[in-house]
């Protein structure tokens, strides 16, 4: 008989640091949660040794059953999570090249986990693997097929664990079938991206073949001519590295305000002050979202509702005051006095005779992780 998977470890491997959660798959409640930081650089050595940290850390358990991993990028090999064998590894290595910062920790995380937690099965999770369902007509970009023949150079779309874990609650919240509900799903924080949803599918989203894409987020430029950035580089001479790490690190609301990390916070804080360029930047923000918003509920034929999750979708009276403004086309109203004390819970945040309701879902893409491993090994 097949042992039931109660313990599950959910591990975010990252270049510097990783994070990690403990639940108890019965009632789905979180044990314990942690962060190893500064890995090669003055803390552990590398993954494993931040492993044995987390070991420690947790008091030396015996009793995980399985352990769930973050990964980037599955490209179109994983169009859902799989369970790590040496085949599934061989397959991830040959992935790195799609996301060369963030695969080698994502996989040494989990070659820490097979050395460190012996005979415990891992499972990989993927950011891009709820996504796949998207149709070419919204997937491929309009160049030569032979980029993407040679180089699978199409829109994967990232964050997609969120999205999941947000249709799912959506549905239920609605009290419809998975396989009925038609969403716009917008993940709003530091990264941020929305999804069209259909039938429960995710059928267009905002990000493209590398996170870049779509948004205006807090540090990246989200969609730009790509002419402008060619336009900078011949003016500048900077090289794809420099270009990448400006569009990535040093746009957005960040690079619109000057403001670091491009924290909405302090945009907001700033603007009530009259600061112009924070102004804009909320704007901007706003205005994408309402604009893919818009887009989306046409694709899908008809949203049963508008999701906001995500740090700034969770908690940011404000910004999302400034987007459901913007949806008034679609009558879609806001109900001000919820929208006002509606903070990190579960919320419909327009008025009763909205077209469209807007909810509040706060986001678990860690528990998400964790439930996705029990279902792939169960
Ligand atoms: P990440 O993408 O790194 O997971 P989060 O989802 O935590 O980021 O979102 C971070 C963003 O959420 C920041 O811009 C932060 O300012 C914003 N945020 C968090 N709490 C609030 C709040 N109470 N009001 C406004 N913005 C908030």
């Amino acid at each position: 008989m097949k042992k039931t998977i109660r313990k599950v470890l959910v591990i975010n491997s990252g270049s510097s640091s990783l994070k990690y959660q403990l639940f108890d798959m019965k009632n789905e409640e979180r044990l314990a949660k942690g962060l190893v930081e500064r890995i090669g650089a003055g803390g552990p050595a590398n993954h494993a040794e931040a492993l044995k940290q987390v070991v420690a850390d947790l008091g030396n358990p015996t009793d995980i059953d399985a352990i769930g991993h973050r990964v980037l990028h599955g490209a179109e090999v994983f169009k859902d999570s799989a369970k790590v064998t040496k085949s599934v590894m061989t397959q991830l290595k040959k992935l790195v090249k799609f996301g060369p910062l963030h695969m080698p920790p994502n996989l040494g995380g989990i070659e820490a986990c097979e050395k460190i937690f012996k005979g415990v099965p891992n499972v990989a999770v993927f950011d891009t693997a709820f996504h796949q369902t998207m149709p070419d007509c919204a997937a491929m970009y309009a160049i030569d097929p032979k980029y993407y023949k040679k180089m699978g150079i199409r829109k994967y779309g990232f964050h997609g664990t969120s999205h999941k874990f947000v249709t799912q609650a959506a549905a239920k919240f609605l009290k419809k079938p998975l396989s009925k509900v038609n969403l716009v799903t917008c993940h709003l924080g530091n990264g941020s991206s929305l999804a069209a949803i259909k039938n429960g599918q995710v059928v267009d989203t905002s990000m493209g073949l590398t996170p870049l894409a779509g948004m205006v987020m807090g540090t990246r430029c989200g969609d730009i001519d790509a002419a402008a950035i060619l336009s900078i580089m011949e003016a500048e001479g900077k090289t794809p590295a420099e270009m990448d790490k400006m569009l990535n690190k040093a746009s957005g609301l960040q690079g619109l305000t000057g403001v670091n990390g491009g924290d909405c916070r302090d945009i907001c804080a700033k603007a009530a002050k009259g600061d112009k360029q924070c102004e804009l930047a909320l704007e901007m923000l706003a205005y994408r979202v309402a604009f893919y918003v818009g887009g989306y509920n046409t694709i899908i034929g008809g949203a049963d509702a508008i999701i906001m999750s995500g740090g700034i979708g969770e908690n940011s009276t404000e910004v999302r005051e400034r987007i459901i403004k913007r949806l008034a086309g679609l009558g879609i109203k806001l109900d001000k006095a919820a929208n006002k004390k509606s903070h990190g819970v579960v919320a419909v945040i327009s008025t009763k005779d909205s077209k469209i309701p807007v909810v509040v879902l706060p986001t678990n893409e860690e528990l998400m992780i964790a439930k996705d491993t029990v279902r792939v090994l169960g």
